[in-house]
């Protein structure tokens, strides 16, 4: 799961993407408007976390953005003042949630954990398809009920793939959801075919199917069919 941080007081800006990258989390950063506008307009992301106060402009506005290009990005506004007007603007324009600053990161971890649950995965801990099991709390993978040990970067790609099931995902896509915004994208094409082959040979040898199709020219599609 890929994170935007937009964020001006830049300790919070570097506690924030510490904490996240530690719970697996890949981070981008943004430390003003003009930044943070253009990754929005460039780069999809699974959740935003928007600080509203910003030297060069208003978060609320970076919002509308977000919410014309990133449909389907959760966004969680973290403001210093605790003003009600700030809360239902932000509310109104599409956030998911809204937190007072200071806050614990343990407070941010759990909303981060709830609207991903809410936006990306059916509402539960637990994604399902037939004999594979994602769970997100644990970040774990089993397979016909055996635990099976997958690298941050496997499970992050099967969990894109759970999450997206039955669309085509470009390699570009794919590369984008999984690495940090400047990856160089020749190589990581050829991580991804890396770490597709360690995923299926792995899900093969807990006696699992490979619903993993590729389609040449286009990408790939996680399918039953
Ligand atoms: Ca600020």
């Amino acid at each position: 799961m890929k994170i935007l941080i937009i964020e001006d007081e830049i300790e919070l800006l570097i506690a924030i993407s510490n904490f996240l990258i530690k719970g697996a989390y890949v981070c981008e950063l943004a430390e003003s408007f003009a930044k943070a506008d253009e990754k929005i307009s460039i780069y999809e992301y699974d959740l935003i976390l928007l600080d509203i106060g910003l030297p060069d402009g208003n978060g609320l506005e970076l919002l509308k953005n977000i919410k014309k290009r990133q449909l389907n990005t959760g966004v969680i506004i973290i403001s210093a003042k605790n003003s009600l007007d700030d809360k239902i603007g932000g509310l109104d324009l599409g956030a998911d949630d809204y937190l007072t600053k200071p806050f614990q990161l343990s407070e941010l971890n759990s909303r981060i954990r709830a609207v991903l649950r809410r936006r990306k995965f059916d509402g539960t801990n637990v994604l399902k398809f037939n004999e594979i099991s994602i769970n997100t709390e644990s970040k774990t993978v089993s397979i016909n009920g055996t635990d099976i040990t997958f690298t941050k970067k496997e499970y992050d790609l099967l969990l894109f793939f759970m999450v997206n099931k039955n669309r085509v995902l470009t390699k570009e896509a794919i590369a984008e959801h999984i690495w940090e915004d400047n990856i160089d994208l020749a190589n990581s094409f050829d991580f991804i075919y890396t770490h597709l082959n360690n995923i299926r040979r792995k899900i093969k040898a807990a006696n699992g199917n490979d619903y993993i199709k590729t389609l040449y020219g286009m990408g790939y599609k996680f399918s039953e069919k």
